[in-house]
């Protein structure tokens, strides 16, 4: 398709966001009115699934519990996948604690929806050749442990993120790069592209030794505590060890002890989030966290056990798809009113993702109030969800159209293995 053809695409794509402006938006606010914690997402996955079969698209959608995929296009060719989260969060107000839509997933999971209905309605797949699939993932927010450890012990899902369990199953073997987009909290700009997103892993350390009277035999006991508290000091020495650009961040927690004060304690537990900008340093600090425990324990004769839950991996955003997003958003507004390369101390399961096939996830500004609190609010609708869909139209359209923009991981199946082998694997261990 030539330029000249691409560009009446775009004139007939903007005429029908026009005409169904204020459609998007009220599906926008239906979801809102939803919010559901992840592997919960019982209404939002009933509202998607009737809005897409309606309009004559299949899907299926009992992937993960409440994921759901539904294709569009011939199978063959270039494979985009659009990919929105579907979980809410708790927040507390006052003291009122409930699940609300403070990180804007309910804008991912419209907008994505509204993307496939257009490319649907427009017969534009079946024109430009190759696939696109609408991909809602549940559970994004690492929260709600305790339903989420359960249901992982019914055998319901493996790990506690919607796209790692999606993942594992295979839902992506089939794309070559993923579209995706999140909520900003920069009021001053519109969009952001190619931030990055801190990794994380979670680590938890249970020193055990001995119990014994503390005022009459202390020298019988072994004290856990000694071993916690030596731990972290290696543990904030470690850091120095890593260069500040990696963004290592460390905070441990002692998280329960046990006994009572005339007791020299017999097990400690020591928690810590580990957080890094790449794999690499991520991974070495892991590594380098369990030496720390594991030889301060040893030096004082303590026993010490490492638990490990997967995190998820730091986002790495694909540059050439992500330039195809930007002259779009170029198209909507001033260069000023889009920031660049935000290293940000948040992470998703989209960095997973990102490392498995080119991703992209670009930010809008939209909220008044801060994110992931009671006082979120959605105050430029127009924005999130009337300009998202335009971006997102015209990007999967030049992506479809023009070969030379179609990039994909041909080492996806090295990629995978690594990633199940060792990143999804450390959750029981
Ligand atoms: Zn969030
Ligand atoms: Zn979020």
């Amino acid at each position: 398709m030539s330029n000249v053809e691409l560009q009446n695409v775009y004139e007939e794509l903007k005429a029908l966001i026009e005409k169904h402006h204020d459609e998007i938006i009220e599906f926008g606010r239906k979801l809102f009115a939803y919010p559901e914690l992840g592997f919960k997402e019982e209404k939002t996955n009933e509202i998607l699934t009737a809005f897409l079969t309606e309009n004559g698209i299949p899907c299926k959608n009992d992937i993960a519990m409440t994921g759901i995929r539904a294709d569009l296009g011939s199978g063959d060719g270039y494979h985009i996948a659009l990919v929105a989260d579907m979980d809410a969060i708790y927040v507390k107000d006052g003291d009122k604690t409930y699940p609300f839509h403070s990180c804007g997933h309910c804008i991912q999971t419209s907008v994505l929806a509204w993307v496939m209905k257009l490319l649907k309605d427009s017969g534009l797949v079946e024109k430009l050749g190759g696939t696109v699939s609408f991909i809602a993932t549940p559970a994004e927010e690492f929260i709600d442990f305790d339903y989420r450890e359960g249901i992982r012990s019914e055998g319901k899902i493996k790990y506690f993120s919607g796209k790692q369990n999606m993942i594992e199953q295979g839902v992506f073997d089939d794309i070559d790069c993923a579209l995706s987009m999140h909520i900003n909290g920069d009021s001053g700009t519109l969009f952001d592209i190619d931030s990055t997103l801190a990794g994380f892993m979670v680590k938890k350390a249970i020193f055990k030794g001995l119990a014994a009277h503390s005022g009459v035999i202390p020298h019988l006991g072994k004290n856990a505590l000694h071993g916690a508290s030596l731990c972290m000091n290696a543990l904030s020495y470690m850091k120095d060890q890593f260069p500040k650009e990696t963004g290592l961040q460390l905070h441990p927690v002692i998280s329960s002890c046990s006994g009572s004060v005339n007791i020299i304690p017999e097990e400690v537990v020591l928690e810590s989030y580990i957080r890094a900008n790449t794999l690499e340093e991520l991974m070495l600090a892991g590594e380098k966290f369990d030496l720390c425990a594991i030889h301060s324990a040893k030096a004082l004769g303590l026993e010490c056990e490492i638990k490990n839950e997967t995190g998820y991996m730091p986002l790495s955003q694909s540059k050439e798809i992500g330039n195809v997003v930007y002259q779009h958003m170029l198209e909507i507004c001033e260069d000023d009113k889009i920031v660049k390369n935000v290293i940000s101390g948040a992470s998703g399961d989209v960095g997973d993702l990102g490392y498995l096939i080119p991703t992209v996830q670009f930010g809008f500004a939209a909220v008044k109030g801060r994110v992931h609190s009671c006082a979120f609010e959605i105050a430029d609708e127009e924005n999130a969800y009337i300009n998202t869909t335009e971006i997102l139209l015209k990007t999967v359209c030049d992506l479809l159209a023009k070969p030379e923009l179609q990039v994909k991981n041909e080492d996806y199946l090295t990629r995978k293995e690594f990633y199940m082998k060792n990143w999804l694997q450390k959750e029981h261990s």
